[in-house]
């Protein structure tokens, strides 16, 4: 299901949207915007994110969307960084787990990344297991300082060919100049990197973009001419959440009713999901 999406992103040159949600409204005017465009959807719950909402909680309002929306959902557990995060999110039910050990040394990184791999695909043979190679700086927020990108950061795409191959994973997430968050800089991305790599990976490995906050319509396509499949936004839908949230409160100080508070902020956050699944190009891919 997921792999069959996938594979048309590759032939058909455009992207699936990943966004981020840790209650249920972000997930709301996710899985609306998505519906109402007919495009599948990845929606992720970082280790934070799932530790606000419960994972078997997650698990159960997508089973309960995709009954009322009848549209394909696939939840993600973005950057899992332990072995036994991986394991619980496995259990609980997740459709796509980011094991995350890009922040250990590289043959680290490949040995807990196939334990991993291997857990997920004995318990459901379905399940899309994401490694992370190279250092990806930052975290989903409205960054203040510059952050430097070195090129010793950079995936290199012969160690991208040896990880893939050694580990097992279905997709890939590459250090290729993104940084998470909202840059304080706009991030220069290598797209010449990007193409190096899904070259070295190969057809049947999709990359994918973190730290999609912020980057330009130019950025995005330019990414997925290069070989992107998936694109990740979190922050941005974080700070339309709150701009609202404050807008409403400062507006209506009497107000307590939170279905009544909350609303404008549903409106706000999809109307960005909307944007970025139009540059995405995966409106009517159902
Ligand atoms: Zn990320």
């Amino acid at each position: 299901m997921i792999k069959d999406y996938l594979k048309k992103t590759i032939s058909e040159k455009w992207a699936l949207g990943h966004f981020n949600f840790s209650e249920d409204d972000a997930l709301r005017a996710i899985i609306e915007a998505a519906a109402e465009f007919k495009t599948p959807v990845f929606v992720g719950t970082s280790e934070g994110e799932r530790k606000h909402i419960g994972l078997k909680q997650a698990v159960n309002l997508i089973k309960a969307f995709r009954e009322e929306f009848g549209i394909p959902i696939f939840l993600n557990a973005d950057h899992t960084k332990s072995f036994e995060g991986v394991v619980a999110a496995v259990d609980a039910g997740y459709d796509a787990i980011l094991a995350d050990f890009s922040a250990l040394p590289f043959e680290e990184n490949i040995k807990l990344t196939k334990q991993s791999v291997e857990y997920a695909k004995s318990k459901n043979p379905e399940i899309i297991v994401e490694g992370e190679l190279g250092y990806v700086r930052g975290e989903s927020k409205v960054q203040k300082e510059i952050i430097e990108i070195k090129t010793e950061d950079l995936t290199k795409p012969e160690e991208a060919g040896q990880f893939i191959k050694e580990t097992g994973v279905d997709m890939l997430a590459p250090a290729v100049g993104n940084i998470h968050g909202i840059a304080a800089n706009a991030p220069k991305l290598y797209f010449a990197r990007i193409a190096e790599i899904k070259k070295a990976v190969g057809d049947n490995i999709y990359l994918v973009l973190h730290g999609g906050s912020g980057m330009s319509e130019a950025d995005f396509k330019n990414s997925i001419d290069s070989g992107i499949s998936v694109v990740h936004i979190n922050t941005e839908i974080r700070v339309a959440f709150t701009e609202a949230l404050k807008e409403t409160i400062k507006e209506k100080p009497e107000e307590t009713t939170p279905y009544k508070i909350l609303t404008p902020s549903i409106e706000a956050m999809k109307k960005v999901i909307e944007e970025k699944l139009k540059i995405f190009e995966s409106i009517n891919k159902i």
